[in-house]
């Protein structure tokens, strides 16, 4: 906050959750003029818009969707409103009018949200984050604050970068969860381990797979199973996206299955466990998910669940993720000629674009064609946008004193009169309408809503453009022969080789098991001085001493910090430099000796400890010497360094061995 309030570009590191918003909010209400807010999250926009203005602070969004007025309105409103947040989405950026009313509006900070998103290294690259350089260049002077909630050195060294800070100013807030345990589950069958975890942890779940058919078929297992859930994934409506979030945010659900289009912008407080039955495409995207999981600060989990078969899955992903370069080139050739488009043609011409449509003629198999398009969208011939969720508008198509000479039922009539009620304008411009609110107004379900708009509007009363789900397609440069296009080293094999290492994290997080969870995806994100957390599978799983790994590394760093400084030891003076210390020294030493000579029957502590124990077989350094608890873990402990040859014993002095 203090770097803001001073003016600095900044990026802010912290996790999700960590109080993001109000290191911007906060200076920003201190300030004069409007503070400009980049997030591609329209449901977070509007989440934040609305808390604002429940504290009576004046904020506005723009976002794609809303109609050209609705958006001049929107931005005058910010110039003479005296609006303290305006949240734009990053396609929003390069309209011409954005462009020349932010011109004349006073911006007094910049904020980019996701900012790891204008980043061609980071796993989320969005093209139309580019922009925000551009924009700034028109903010002369305004400082920048770019947040986000992941990102390794590279990531954040390039975030600078292309935000044109003025000198490299980065926060970092840990990314250590202290009340999360990581889990890591190697297992034949998921669903009766996914059961049992749910049987045996109580609490509100999120379980995230991969397909949108899977989703429906674990949550179809559970509900079997007597446990409440529900399922949720891209492809849904709005409404029944809504209805679905709020009967699990209430708690009405216990269990969400999801694809990773849940959980963006929902911040409930008490998820328990969050349980991944599939592998995110990188520790990236983990670590987000499974974030998601305590953040009231209780104790919870983040459990994976795994296969040997799944990091095959997963790699395969390489390949379907980027396809072979003449692949790219054949579907840039198809879809010239499915449009109809001519070389040198087409420039900044708009399709709407089906995928299974275009892929059938021309035999392509779509998930690589999905792929190709991404990538000749990187490379700059199209823009390619998937499921862009249009509104639905009407506008009247008789006069307003025409309406009462019309025959209509008395149901079609109070629609009619609701429509005119909730809506202005509608005699002059399509205006985007909300069935669902209409059909609340009336007291009829949204499906018959709609069906009476289509029948005014076969009968010429009305227009009605009911809602669509389009992906559609743009040329952004003329149609090039196959011969000169070229896929750039940056879009391809360089994005091909970062793809392929975050895969290979991920699977190396899943499949070795002799690092801390938590510490692991603390070195991922370059947090340094990360220590063991304790809590994860690893850290407890008990190793051949009966201690767990956690508990074991921690003596054995004890252990080898005071041989480091002491030299050799007896065994019992090694107890005592580890457990005492100042006055409790002398009593403790005395107390081991009383007990060494107790037990031995050896008035001197030097002859306790057997020199050659190994040749004999016996006990090497004898167990219960004071039958104190902590004592024998610490001989426990020594004993297995001395016969894994990490520490000497000789002469029955302790010692570290040289390396
Ligand atoms: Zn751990």
């Amino acid at each position: 906050m203090q770097s803001v309030w001073e003016g600095r570009d900044t990026l802010g590191l912290m996790p999700t959750g960590g109080g993001k918003s109000l290191t911007f909010q906060v200076p920003v209400m201190g300030m004069e003029g409007i503070c400009l807010v980049v997030t591609p999250l329209i449901a977070l926009m509007k989440d934040q818009v609305d808390n604002l203005r429940e504290r009576g602070i004046k904020a506005a969004a723009v976002y794609s969707g809303m109609s050209r007025d609705e958006i001049v309105a929107t931005l005058e409103n910010c110039i003479f409103g005296d609006y303290k947040f305006l949240y734009v989405s990053p396609e929003r950026l390069s309209s011409d009018i954005f462009r020349i009313k932010l011109q004349a509006m006073n911006v007094c900070l910049l904020v980019v949200d996701e900012s790891h998103c204008i980043s061609q290294w980071g796993y989320d690259f969005r093209p139309s984050y580019l922009k925000i350089a551009e924009i700034r260049q028109l903010l002369e002077g305004v400082p920048l604050l770019a947040l986000t909630a992941t990102a390794t050195a590279g990531v954040v060294e390039d975030i600078q970068e292309k935000l044109l800070f003025k000198e490299r100013n980065v926060f970092r807030m840990s990314f250590a969860r202290d009340n999360l345990s990581y889990v890591v589950r190697r297992v034949e069958n998921k669903m009766a381990e996914l059961i049992h975890i749910l049987q045996s942890v109580p609490g509100s779940v999120i379980v995230y797979v991969r397909s949108r058919r899977e989703t429906r078929e674990v949550a179809r297992g559970l509900n079997r199973a007597g446990i409440s859930a529900d399922f949720f994934h891209a492809g849904l409506s709005r409404e029944e996206k809504v209805f679905k979030q709020n009967a699990w945010r209430f708690n009405e659900r216990r269990v969400m299955v999801a694809t990773n289009a849940f959980g963006m912008g929902i911040d409930k407080p008490d998820v328990r466990v969050v349980i991944h039955l599939d592998l995110p495409n990188s520790l990236e995207e983990y670590f987000q998910e499974a974030g998601r999981a305590g953040r009231d600060g209780e104790r919870s989990y983040a459990a994976l669940l795994y296969t040997k078969a799944d990091s095959g899955k997963l790699k395969k992903c390489i390949t379907d993720s980027f396809p072979k370069r003449d692949f790219i080139i054949r579907v840039y050739e198809a879809l010239g000629n499915y449009y109809q488009v001519a070389v040198g043609a087409g420039y900044n011409d708009v399709y709407d674009f089906n995928l299974y449509d275009f892929c059938m003629p021309y035999r392509l198999p779509m998930l690589q064609t999905h792929h190709a398009l991404k990538i000749l969208e990187l490379a700059g011939y199209i823009e390619y946008t998937e499921e862009i969720d249009t509104r639905s508008r009407v506008r009247m198509l008789v006069y307003r004193d025409e309406l009462y000479s019309l025959h209509m039922n008395s149901e079609t009539e109070e629609l009619l009169h609701a429509l005119l009620r909730t809506y202005t304008g509608l005699f002059t411009d399509d205006v985007y309408i909300d069935e669902s609110l209409l059909a609340s107004r009336i007291g009829k379900e949204r499906q018959e809503v709609c069906e009476m708009l289509i029948s005014l509007s076969r009968a010429r009363y009305i227009r009605y453009i009911p809602r669509k789900k389009t992906p559609y397609i743009v040329f952004t440069t003329s149609r090039e022969d196959t011969r000169f296009v070229s896929i750039p080293r940056a879009v391809y094999e360089e994005r091909k080789r970062r793809f392929e290492k975050r895969i290979h994290a991920m699977i190396d997080y899943a499949e070795r098991n002799d690092v801390c969870r938590s510490r692991v995806l603390l070195i991922y994100f370059d947090e340094e001085g990360a220590s063991d957390c304790g809590s994860c599978d690893v850290c407890l799983a008990k190793n051949e001493t009966g201690l767990s790994n956690f508990e074991f590394g921690q003596i054995k760093q004890a252990v080898k910090e005071v041989l480091r400084k002491k030299g050799s030891l007896r065994v019992h003076e090694l107890i005592v430099c580890i457990l005492g210390g100042g006055e409790k020294f002398v009593e403790n030493v005395n107390k081991v000796e009383d007990a060494v000579s107790e037990k031995v029957g050896n008035v001197a502590g030097s002859e306790v400890v057997e020199p050659d124990v190994k040749m004999s077989g016996e006990e090497p350094i004898s167990k219960a010497v004071t039958g104190n608890k902590e004592d024998e873990k610490i001989i426990d402990v020594v004993r297995f360094l001395v016969d894994t040859g990490e520490l000497a014993l000789e002469d029955d002095l302790i010692s570290l061995v040289e390396e």
